[in-house]
């Protein structure tokens, strides 16, 4: 029988192989998480990475946070604290590898940048946590950096603003990664004794130790829209008073609603915001 369904002739050559006959977009276009519009990179970098149809605010890496709160060029302290692995922990992978990739991959030591520059003209000290290292993990080189930071603000006299983001404390660092709560904390009271003010931002997502130290003790503590900011994962918290949780809980809107942050500020207003607050401040 003639097999009539089946393709007789040679198929037509193809010009490319098959595995390179996409086309390369790759680094052109982003998807929006939220809305799912295509966008095209360059009027995402434009609008300091915030979808232009919805609004949904991506996440911007230290360097670029930088960028967008203080003028122009920053001098940074601390850049070489490293930590010691004091643990020699292991889980899927050494401690030191992950410690060693993210250094290599992002160009920094630790997951916080402390900088000190101008914003809105006015002298600041900032530190910006990186989400890409180790999930913006708090361990003793970010306790030691923050803490060093607040203690510069304290002798300089000048204004300190923390933007958090972060999944909480190093667990690979134990009990030491903890202990960097009290550490951050006690520092932050001496700043407060002296009247220094001090501008927590949270941005998505700031969560566990980082939520329950720093992030929360600002003189007033203001969020990016969207932001996930809590202690403990939905499902934990679940289980553990037995309710089921209210929609949103969690988000920078709900949090505000129910009096646990001062406001919820655009990315785009965001830098024009903390200035009047200065102004507010220091009169
Ligand atoms: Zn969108």
């Amino acid at each position: 029988m003639m097999a009539w369904f089946k393709r007789e002739k040679k198929r037509i050559e193809q010009p490319t192989p098959p595995d390179e006959r996409r086309v390369k977009t790759e680094g052109l276009w982003t998807k929006c998480a939220h809305c799912s519009a295509i966008v095209w990179n360059k009027d995402l970098e434009a609008n300091w990475r915030v979808c232009p149809k919805c609004q949904y605010h991506f996440r911007l890496n230290a360097i670029q946070r930088l960028e967008l709160l203080l003028d122009s060029r920053w001098i940074e302290h601390d850049a070489g604290l490293t930590s010691s692995n004091p643990l020699q922990f292991t889980d899927t992978k050494p401690y030191a590898a992950r410690l060693k990739d993210a250094r290599r991959k992002l160009n920094m030591s630790d997951a916080i940048i402390s900088a000190e520059g101008l914003l809105g003209g006015r002298p600041v000290l900032c530190c910006s946590m990186e989400f890409n290292f180790i999930g913006g993990s708090m361990g003793a080189v970010v306790g030691e950096k923050v803490t060093r930071t607040i203690e510069a603000a304290i002798a300089k006299h000048i204004p300190l603003i923390i933007v958090s983001c972060s999944g909480g404390a190093r667990m690979m660092e134990g009990t030491i990664s903890l202990m960097q709560l009290a550490k951050v904390s006690a520092a932050l009271a001496r700043l407060d004794e002296d009247r220094v003010p001090y501008i927590s931002v949270l941005t998505d997502p700031t969560t566990g130790g980082v939520t329950a130290s720093y992030a929360m003790l600002g003189d007033i503590n203001i969020a990016e829209p969207g932001a996930l900011i809590g202690f403990a994962g939905p499902r934990v918290i679940e289980q553990t008073i037995r309710q089921k949780l209210p929609k949103g809980f969690q988000t920078a809107e709900f949090l505000m609603e129910h009096g646990f942050l001062d406001a919820v500020v655009h990315r785009k207003d965001l830098k024009t915001y903390i200035s009047s607050a200065l102004d507010f401040f220091v009169a």
